[in-house]
């Protein structure tokens, strides 16, 4: 915009280089976003989100075109690399496709690294985002970004279309639906999370973790994420304490041996968490219980990164397609759901190992089934 737009002046600051700038903000979390000098956003937001932010009313009105939409031969909820995937492959067959999303790449712009997507040895969360929106943007795909699905309305006869309802009123209708709408990290929920989240709460070593160089810090979790988050902040910050709920790590044995090796890693085994403490302006520390001999015990940290798993984003999905008990969308191996006409694909499903390769996999299967059901359940005119 900056760049645009000679009346905004923009200045970034990095973190890690220079720590008195960070501290004179209290900033625990990037990127820290601040607008004539007030906070305005915390984390990776796009072009569309900030002028969505700063145009009042913006979401209104998008409602109201919304609604004038056409009636859809497939409607993708969720633009990560499986909604990406399932709007080439809809679109490619030369029906009437939708995609409707929060924010283009979904789980892909939080990660630094991708090295395990075939057929490109290397590259980077922000960079395969931009190309999984190119590749989308080479067909006639409607996309409706900065949006949010709030209600599913299933067709109540044969013949009628599905409903999707918005965050902001709009009704979309659709002959076949692709949710395909990820999932997010799961939360510790207990007292002073919220409150501290972005001033020392946090989810992404990768972002965060050169704000705490030097300082002591605590990992929840002993799960893969877990441990190479410990490995990866030790070799920055001061002090590295894991906190596993259970009796042992889950991590591979070979992350566990590298975890153990270092100096500066503490690890606690049943230790549960009871509460984020702080000053309140920012993170000081937690409390935690040993669930053998019930003690409680005070972690003096300026960090805690949060590495329990992911949740699937499908809460406003109550009472329609059946799911299990975590949540995930039950799915066959087409993709169906319990609703005929309704397909799911990638982290938001009961498919297992939760990966770009497989969301975009699942994507285009689930693409490739509701053509499959649109020219058994259309009616020929
Ligand atoms: C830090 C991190 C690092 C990772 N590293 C790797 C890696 O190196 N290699 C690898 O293969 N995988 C990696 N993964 C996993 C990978 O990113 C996911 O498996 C993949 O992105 C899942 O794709 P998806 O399309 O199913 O969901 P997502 O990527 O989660 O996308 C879902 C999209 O739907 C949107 N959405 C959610 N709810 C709604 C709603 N109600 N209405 C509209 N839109 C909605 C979300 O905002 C999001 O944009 C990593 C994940 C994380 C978090």
């Amino acid at each position: 915009m900056a760049i645009l737009n000679p009346r905004i002046h923009h200045t970034a600051i990095d973190g890690g280089a220079f720590q008195n700038e960070i501290q004179e903000r209290n900033i625990m979390g990037v990127p820290a976003v601040f607008m004539n000098g007030a906070a305005f956003g915390q984390g990776r937001m796009t072009l569309s989100e900030i002028v969505n932010k700063i145009d009042t009313g913006a979401e209104q009105r998008a409602a109201q075109a919304l609604n004038q939409r056409e009636l859809y031969d497939v409607l993708i909820i969720g633009s990560g690399p499986a909604g990406a995937a399932a709007a080439v492959y809809s679109a490619r067959k030369g029906i009437r496709t939708g995609l409707l999303g929060e924010r283009f790449g979904g789980q892909v712009l939080d990660t630094v690294d991708i090295e395990n997507y075939i057929s490109v040895p290397k590259t980077e969360g922000a960079i395969l985002a931009t190309s999984l929106k190119a590749h989308v943007d080479e067909y006639d795909v409607d996309v409706i970004d900065v949006q949010s699905a709030s209600r599913l309305i299933p067709a109540t006869a044969p013949g009628e279309p599905h409903q999707i309802e918005t965050a902001f009123g709009a009704r979309l209708k659709a002959r076949s639906l692709i949710i395909a709408t990820g999932a997010r990290w799961r939360n510790m929920n207990v007292p002073g999370e919220e409150l501290y989240r972005t001033r020392g709460v946090t989810y992404c070593p990768h972002c965060d973790g050169p704000l705490f160089k030097g300082k002591r810090v605590a990992v929840i979790g002993g799960g893969n994420s877990g441990v190479e988050a410990a490995i990866d902040l030790a070799g920055l910050v001061e002090h590295v304490t894991l906190l596993e709920f259970a009796p042992a790590m889950r991590a591979d044995a070979v992350l566990q041996a590298k975890l153990r090796s270092l100096p500066n890693v503490t690890i606690c085994l049943n230790a549960q968490t009871l509460e984020v403490e702080g000053d309140g302006s920012k993170l000081t520390g937690l409390r935690y219980k040993d669930r053998v001999s019930d003690a409680e015990h005070r972690l003096s940290v300026a960090g805690i990164f949060v590495q329990i798993g992911l949740l699937p984003n499908t809460q406003w999905l109550e009472g329609t397609v059946e799911r299990n008990q975590t949540g995930e969308i039950l799915i066959d191996a087409r993709c169906e759901t319990s609703v005929k006409g309704i397909y799911a694909a990638g982290d938001c499903t009961c498919v297992p190992y939760k990966q770009i390769i497989i969301a975009a996999g699942e994507g285009a299967k689930a693409s490739l089934s509701a053509f499959d059901y649109l020219i058994r359940n259309t009616p020929v005119v």
